[in-house]
């Protein structure tokens, strides 16, 4: 069985092809200041049939030979959700192939525990907009935290603004802190969930007095630190063995050995996906269709900007 996977939640617009193995997994990025949700989806309307064309050449088929067309249905920017898909349901009606809805970040998860060989892991998710600690349990995956308000990216991305640093700005200020000294800040873990406005508003308020360094080390450090405190809890709690990091934050080199050091103290598996499979990419939506068809589940409904990860029945 082929399942051919479009991806087009927020700037990436991606084509995937999984038959049991990775095919093909090629991408296109929407590149600005800030992610313009009409513009972006322009963007990846142009640019979708040559990313489509690369990764059905790059697996050597066409795409009469696809059985099955998975798309991103959320959650996501409602303009780029619509072409990815438009595309997949066009398709879908013209070759009489199934169709699948998939969820994007329960897409990241299945991905990643493809690539890293995991079985049953908690997972953190942090991306730009999403942030939560997810986990396998009674055919859901249940959210045991989650942030609410921003996600750490975007808080992240809304700091460095401060300094002009353009989008996404996480790597620069990950940069920046290397060095620094810790400074008071606000620490926001309310029960499981987190909050990240408060952080923000003194990171920002702090960046007019203090020095770079010392204000991007302490915005870093309370972020991670209030999300490895709910991930340890989360990893006592459930007794999960295997804890994967997953989303763009995951590149973050200090927020890894965190995880790492807490991993050790719980003696559990620490990983996180190659970033071709971690950054937002078709594939995570074609492996995940996959596995959703020959479980029998087919069919879509229209796309679902807030779509929520606990949601969705898990019985693949
Ligand atoms: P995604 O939404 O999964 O595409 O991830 C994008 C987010 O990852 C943006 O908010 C970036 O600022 C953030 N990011 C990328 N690299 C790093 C890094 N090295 N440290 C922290 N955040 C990062
Ligand atoms: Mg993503």
């Amino acid at each position: 069985m082929i399942c051919l996977g479009l991806e087009s939640t927020a700037h990436t617009f991606g084509a995937g092809i999984f038959d049991g193995k990775a095919r093909a997994n090629e991408k296109d990025m929407y590149k600005a200041v800030g992610i313009h949700p009409r513009e972006a989806s322009q963007y990846m309307t142009t640019n979708a049939p040559a990313v489509i064309k690369k990764a059905l050449s790059k697996a050597g088929i066409t795409l009469e030979d696809v059985d099955v067309f998975a798309f991103s249905r959320g959650p996501g920017l409602g303009p780029c959700l619509r072409v990815s898909s438009v595309l997949a349901r066009t398709f879908s009606e013209y070759f009489r192939k199934p169709l699948v809805g998939v969820n994007h970040c329960i897409a990241h998860v299945e991905v990643g525990k493809w690539e890293k060989r995991m079985k049953d892991p908690l997972v953190i998710y942090v991306s730009g907009a999403n942030t939560q600690i997810l986990g396998l349990a009674g055919g859901k995956y249940r959210v045991y935290g989650e942030t609410l308000d921003m996600g750490l990216g975007n808080a992240l991305d809304t700091f460095a603004r401060e300094y002009g640093i353009p989008l996404p700005g996480g790597a620069e200020i990950e940069r920046l802190a290397e060095g620094g000294k810790l400074m008071p800040m606000p620490y926001t873990v309310k029960g499981m969930d987190l909050a990240f406005s408060g952080l923000l508003t003194a990171a920002k308020k702090a960046a007019k007095t203090h020095s770079k360094k010392d204000v991007c080390y302490s915005l870093q450090e309370n972020a991670f630190t209030m999300l490895v405190e709910v991930s340890e809890r989360a990893l006592a709690h459930t007794k999960k063995k295997e804890l994967m990091l997953v989303g763009g934050v995951a590149q973050n080199k200090r927020l890894r050995s965190m995880l790492e050091e807490m991993c050790r103290d719980h003696k559990a598996e620490f990983g996180v996906p190659e970033n071709e499979y971690n950054a937002d990419n078709g594939l995570m939506i074609a492996l995940t269709g996959w596995k959703m068809a020959k479980a029998g589940i087919t069919g879509a409904g229209p796309v679902d900007q807030k779509w929520r990860t606990d949601d969705v029945d898990v019985s693949w």
